[in-house]
């Protein structure tokens, strides 16, 4: 039986917001039909127009607001809430943090069907802006100059802008730099539509507790104009600079890095520290962006580990080792496994960087790798994982469940997923005790969890 559709397209409507969704647009309800508003929120009334209308729910972009929540506040920068990721700039950071909590609970509930876990109140940052230490921004051109910033969704257009919210100040201005002196000396951007051109984006990577700074070129050809100047001025000009890094992507993608990677001057990794703990990180290796809050998760992470020092630790994804070496120093023996090579290669020189002698890790995917390490008789009393969006693949969690190790600590950056992957280690005998939201992403719709979970 079809309902009908309350509204049309380009009505004109009154409404009152009580929701926001993941992605942190206000959700008004006429007749018990949804219409998302971007820049609405829970509380507030307004004229909205109607600009699409779908079978299930309509969007809505407002046209006045008339009654304004409390937790709203003044936008710093039009640009960033559209396009640039800072989509929640437009509510306190009390209301962001409130605003993430609610979703945790809410998708673990729903998507997870756990109705009695402790979700604590997120581990907000004390000063919630220019955070990042890594930015991946692209080049497009303008009256016959370089230029960088957003593209514009759905779009080929690059939104020009030269400062963000979110990045930390080194960062933004390294990639101002190397896109001035590349605009200097004659390298053209690569276009999307024809396929042409060279520099498609810029990256910048900085440690934050030693002052270093990695530089990355991504360009579609294996050699670009003025290499050498260019490579000659970026060390006159950013002092900071360890590491220049030129990245081949000579794809029809949009996927920013390609897996050439030469080092054009300088060290092939820049390090920084997590508390006492000091990390080589090489440009294609993941390393969390937001370094002040890390701190904060692994720590989390090691107390729910609770270990004693005569555990046997398996860190699934676990990328350069940082959260395998923050529980080395904990436990008899860790085991790390990661996809990415280089990543390991970075993981056992970190173990090595730091006398660390309890860690081995290996490459390959963690599901196929963990499964083998059990047949071998490696048994994990404690494992973590630490998976990408998608979440954990559905065998991973069938070798834990067969495994049995009497803790898993969940860190996850989807609670979507986390709250799915729960669901199935709830059903194979084990127990989600507490939930820690981590805010790693300030003024961005992302939420951060570590999670407990026991054998019952
Ligand atoms: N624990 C690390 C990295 C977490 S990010 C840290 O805190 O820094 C997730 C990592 O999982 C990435 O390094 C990614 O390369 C890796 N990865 C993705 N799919 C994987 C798979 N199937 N098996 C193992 N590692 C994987």
């Amino acid at each position: 039986m079809s309902k009908t559709i309350p509204v049309q397209k380009n009505d004109y409507i009154q409404v009152e917001f009580e929701d926001l969704t993941h992605d942190g647009a206000g959700v008004a309800k006429v007749d018990g039909y949804p219409i998302f508003v971007h820049g609405a929120l829970p509380g507030e009334k307004a004229n909205i127009k109607v600009i699409k209308v779908n079978k299930g729910f309509g969007i809505g972009r407002l046209a006045e607001l008339l009654e304004r929540s409390h937790f709203r506040v003044d936008i710093a920068k039009e640009d960033s809430h559209k396009y640039g990721g800072c989509q929640l700039q437009h509510i306190s950071y009390e209301g962001q943090l409130a605003f993430k909590e609610n979703q945790v609970r809410q998708v673990l509930t729903r998507i997870g069907k756990l109705e009695d876990v402790k979700v604590h109140p997120v581990l907000g940052m004390e000063h919630p802006w220019h955070y990042r230490n890594k930015a991946q921004v692209p080049v497009g051109e303008k009256d016959g100059k370089l230029i960088s910033g957003f593209f514009k969704p759905r779009s080929h257009e690059i939104i020009e802008t030269d400062e963000s919210l979110i990045q930390l100040p080194e960062v933004d201005g390294a990639i101002q730099m190397v896109k001035e002196i590349c605009s200097e000396l004659g390298v053209k951007a690569y276009n999307e539509e024809t396929h042409k051109g060279d520099l498609r984006h810029i990256m910048a990577r900085y440690g934050k507790e030693t002052g270093e700074l990695m530089v990355v070129m991504i360009t579609r050809t294996p050699d670009f104009p003025n290499k050498n100047k260019i490579v000659a001025e970026i060390v006159k000009r950013i002092p900071k600079v360890k590491s220049i890094v030129h990245n081949i992507n000579s794809k029809r993608t949009n996927v920013i890095l390609g897996d050439k990677v030469k080092v054009l001057w300088g060290s092939e990794v820049i390090y920084d520290y997590i508390g006492d703990v000091k990390f080589a990180i090489s440009a294609l290796s993941f390393y969390q962006v937001n370094p002040d809050q890390t701190k904060v998760l692994y720590d989390k992470t090691l107390e729910y580990a609770g270990l004693a020092g005569n555990e046997t630790v398996i860190d699934a994804y676990c990328g350069i080792g940082t959260i395998s070496l923050f529980l080395a120093q904990k436990a008899k023996k860790v085991y790390g496994v990661e996809i990415v090579q280089e990543a390991i290669e970075d993981a056992k020189r970190n173990a090595e960087l730091n006398d660390i002698t309890n860690a081995d890790f290996a490459v390959g995917k963690a599901e196929e790798v963990i499964p083998k390490w059990y047949e071998q008789g490696i048994k994990a009393d404690v494992l973590v994982v630490d998976p990408p969006r998608k979440g954990c693949d559905e065998a991973l969690l069938q070798t834990i469940i067969e495994m049995k190790p009497h803790k898993v600590v969940y860190v996850s950056c989807n609670p979507a997923t986390l709250a799915r992957d729960l669901r199935i280690l709830e059903d194979g005998g084990y127990k989600t005790l507490e939930v820690q939201p981590v805010d790693m992403f300030p003024q961005t719709t992302h939420v951060e969890c570590v999670a407990l979970i026991e054998l019952r």
